[in-house]
């Protein structure tokens, strides 16, 4: 069945099949496989919004296919649709590579037909994409598209004398005259309950569509199911890397303050997510954020309508005791995750985060006290003002953590890799904060990402670090961190020496692909690369932490249940 409009979910890399590209552990510590197949959620609330609008949609998540299924041809794929537009989500920088492929694989098929970006990343880069890639013709700029694309493609649809798109807001585009345009962002909702208004919209989706494959979330959601609530856009804090900042929310995406989902929208979702699944929800931001009133109106929620889901919460500072109570209270089973990003509270302080380690650990010990499962908490290597012997002492503070409770606590650490987000305070002002940004053109990224290893992803350095320290560090952290956790009886020493051997062999793949790419022969240095192939799917999986360490409790709900529940429910759905 052909639909109006398809939103397109490319691989990070578009030819990740074929191509040797050693692409590292910059994926381990989200449910995402190395090409990063999760899509965006915008893409649920802008296919909902179009067809509340009388436009049908599709979600296609081709990153999933391409991974489920080697035989799958992506541009065969293409060539066989037939939408009015295609819509691809560029958001982090991460997919710069893969979605301007996919757009180019579209008008080589469909040249008629437009394509459309979206996403921080696209916004950020929009006149330089509009000016360099010809296969992208609008960029719909801000953190909600909903009401512009909507009125694109009203306009799209007339005839092609009144196509007026400077009156579009958030859209850029080329006029007659290939000159690029960028109209202002003005469309910027204060709330985001007018999104989303049909929490059963996917599932419907997928009934319409046939394709359950294409709407996954992420290709391990089949295992490891989690359903997110994106409980708020924009942000109270300016942590210094982050592209999804005050600051740059401000500067970037002119909105001045966080946008929320009502606690009574956040339950009506919750309540139809436990009909179909008893899968762990993730709430994205603080909650804390909303002020008293509204978590409190999340937590009375959840209990007058007794939901019974694994919830996890991000804590962005330590939690006072009251919250902590209020969540056990409410929450039959709760987790929780923090980022303090380095031991030190210099560096984090520096780093944008200014609360000390007491107060960190009292949080983590009232949450265990009061029932959470799990508590996750996330360091990282590479940030500004941070030194090779600070990341030591973190590695040491890891163990501290961990001692309070080795079975709940969950300590992670992990490279800031590959890039830094365009448009965060250390992107923006790198002499401030410690950082050299060393590539500031998406054209100049597109280039980085073509390249055989994610050494040669990276966008920044540090002061104090360069690529190859933080490579180094990052290696060397995940060993000590095993044998850390070895030594509490986490994990045993047959998997230690096994995770020894992976990383020296992703020591010797990223050294011989060093040598290999100085290479003039394009032959050779093909087959050189060819031979590394082996020893790369060796280390495909994740190096930095297993999926066990990832996951939280859940509930034994099996897919096939799921769906029976939606064939149960197909007359009231359809
Ligand atoms: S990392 Fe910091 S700035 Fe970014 S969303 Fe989280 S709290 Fe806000």
């Amino acid at each position: 069945m052909n639909s109006d409009v398809i939103f397109l979910h490319a691989p990070s890399i578009y030819d990740f099949r074929n191509r040797v590209s050693f692409l590292g552990p910059i994926s381990d510590v989200v449910p995402s496989t190395q090409v990063f197949d999760m899509y965006p959620l915008g893409f649920v609330s802008l296919s909902e919004y179009l067809s509340r609008n009388g436009y049908s949609t599709r979600i296609v998540n081709l990153a999933v296919k391409m991974l489920n299924n080697g035989d799958f041809d992506a541009e065969k794929f293409i060539r066989n649709i037939d939408p009015e537009v295609f819509c691809i989500d560029l958001h982090w920088l991460v997919h710069t590579q893969g979605s301007l492929e996919i757009a180019r694989i579209c008008k080589k098929y469909h040249p008629n037909t437009p394509v459309i970006f979206g996403g921080f990343t696209s916004t950020y880069f929009d006149k330089e994409i509009l000016s360099k890639f010809e296969q992208v013709d609008f960029i719909i700029k801000g953190d909600s598209g909903e009401l512009p694309l909507l009125r694109l493609l009203n306009i799209l649809n007339k005839n092609k004398d009144n196509k007026k798109f400077e009156d579009i807001e958030n859209l850029t585009w080329r006029d007659k005259n290939n000159r690029v345009k960028s109209n202002s962002i003005t469309y910027v909702p204060e709330s985001m309950d007018e999104f989303l208004h049909d929490p059963e919209f996917i599932i419907k989706s997928i009934i319409r569509s046939r394709d359950f494959e294409g709407h996954l979330p992420y290709k391990n959601w089949i295992n490891i199911p989690i359903m997110a609530v994106l409980t708020s856009k924009g942000c109270l804090y300016n942590c210094i890397t982050c592209g999804g900042s005050a600051y740059t929310y401000k500067n970037f995406y002119c909105r001045k303050k966080p946008a929320f989902m009502s606690p009574e929208k956040i339950i009506d979702y919750l309540s139809v997510i436990e009909s179909y699944i008893k899968c762990p929800c993730f709430f994205i931001n603080d909650i804390r954020m909303g002020g008293n009133k509204y978590w409190r109106g999340i937590f009375e929620g959840i209990e007058r309508e007794r939901i019974d889901l694994p919830v996890v919460f991000e804590l962005f500072y330590p939690g006072e005791r009251k919250f902590l109570e209020m969540m056990s209270h409410s929450c039959s089973r709760f987790d929780l995750e923090i980022s303090p990003e380095d031991s030190s509270e210099i560096i984090r302080k520096s780093h944008g985060k200014s609360y000390s380690n007491i107060s960190m650990e009292k949080t983590i010990k009232s949450a265990l006290e009061l029932g959470c499962d799990k508590f996750d908490v996330f360091f990282m290597i590479g940030l500004g003002k941070q030194r090779r012997e600070d990341v030591y002492k973190t590695l040491r503070y890891m163990e501290h953590i961990l001692n309070i409770n080795p079975e709940k606590i969950c300590p992670f650490i992990s490279p800031y890799a590959p890039t830094i987000d365009p448009g965060s305070l250390a992107f923006e002002k790198p002499d401030k904060y410690g950082f050299i940004i060393k590539t500031r053109m998406i054209s100049e990224q597109y280039e980085l990402f073509q390249k055989p290893s994610w050494k040669y992803f990276f966008n920044y350095e540090t002061e104090e670090l360069r690529v190859d320290d933080i490579i180094d560090l990052t290696y060397e952290s995940a060993i000590r961190l095993y044998e850390i956790k070895e030594k509490y009886n986490i994990i045993d020493s047959k998997t230690v020496s096994l995770r020894r051997e992976q990383i020296e062999i992703s020591r010797y793949v990223l050294n011989e692909i060093d040598e290999i790419i100085t290479i003039k022969d394009e032959n050779e240095m093909e087959s050189k690369l060819n031979s590394l192939r082996d020893k790369i799917s060796k280390v495909s999986e994740s190096l930095l932490c297993s999926d066990n360490d990832l996951n939280w409790p859940r509930s034994d709900t099996k897919i096939r249940n799921v769906l029976l529940k939606v064939f149960g429910k197909l007359p009231k759905l359809l």
